[in-house]
């Protein structure tokens, strides 16, 4: 009888050991204060910017590929000189981002009380599940009304316009914002939910990891996903429809684009009937 046994080196339980010992090891190497925000700009740094680059080098490295792609025409498309400025606000938001971070770990030092959990255990499944959950739902309501509060016609032309300068956005530009629709549309609706339930650093930084992932997906103008990004993307296209990330919330409050186009063709029906018995 035969039996194939996985090398040790790469068994589950050998890579979920070394990342236990790995992860203890820098629980005691370093304070909290430093995990968290260096762990946190790393996070950043690989989920924000690695798959910026991936979308935007498309364009560049395979142009008819990435034609065939893009959710709206070429024609439509941010001139080079355009994605370059939009880079300089995100740098520029990401350096806001992160002195607002230190500020944040410098009170909690001082008053004690840390907004996650940082020591040596990994979190459970279940509790990583529930975490994650519970973060993905309040995100979406913080994102959605703070994002309908945003296009209100006083602060429209004051904040959100800016972010609404990419009718076709590329990844990028899911961080190219007024600095403060960086603070309450972009880093609190992703950084509260998980500070509620005092979740684990580790459970924070794969939802951070993901919604990073999620936002420059959304942003990338790129059809990849079932077309994950058509949604967002036609909010920047369109203004007034899909304002949230799930879909739910739109569809509760009508800002749904299908339920809108639903309602306008029952419009337009009611009308050419009403002239045609005339
Ligand atoms: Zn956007
Ligand atoms: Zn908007």
């Amino acid at each position: 009888m035969s039996s194939f046994h996985l090398p040790p080196t790469v068994s589950p339980l050998s890579v979920s050991e070394s990342f236990t010992r790995t992860w203890s090891g820098i629980i005691n190497s370093y304070s909290p204060a430093a995990i968290e925000f260096v762990g946190t700009f790393i996070i950043q740094l690989i989920f924000f910017w690695g798959p910026s680059a991936v979308y935007l080098s498309l364009e560049a490295l395979f142009p008819k590929f990435s034609e065939r792609h893009k959710i709206q025409p070429v024609p439509k498309q941010p001139t080079r000189a355009e994605v370059i400025h939009c880079l300089g606000l995100v740098v520029k938001n990401q350096i806001l981002s992160t002195a607002l971070h230190a500020a944040m770990i410098y009170v909690s030092t001082i008053t004690g009380k840390s907004s996650f959990r940082i020591d040596a255990s990994i979190p459970p499944v279940h509790e990583v599940v529930r975490d994650f959950i519970f973060s993905l739902a309040v995100r979406e309501i913080l994102f959605y009304y703070s994002h309908r509060i945003l296009h209100h016609p006083r602060l429209y032309p004051k904040i959100h316009k800016v972010h609404h300068k990419f009718t076709a956005p590329v990844a990028l530009a899911a961080q190219y914002a007024h600095p403060i629709e960086q603070i309450i549309a972009n880093i609190l609706p992703i950084t509260i939910p998980p500070q509620l339930l005092h979740s684990h650093i580790l459970t924070f930084w794969l939802f951070m990891a993901y919604e990073l992932v999620e936002t420059t997906t959304v942003h990338s103008g790129y059809d990849f996903f079932h077309n994950a990004a058509k949604k967002h993307d036609l909010h920047h296209e369109k203004f007034l429809i899909y304002f949230g990330a799930l879909g739910v919330l739109d569809w509760l409050h009508g800002t749904d684009g299908s339920k809108m186009a639903a309602k306008r063709k029952a419009k337009t029906d009611a009308v050419s009937k009403e002239g045609k018995t005339e």
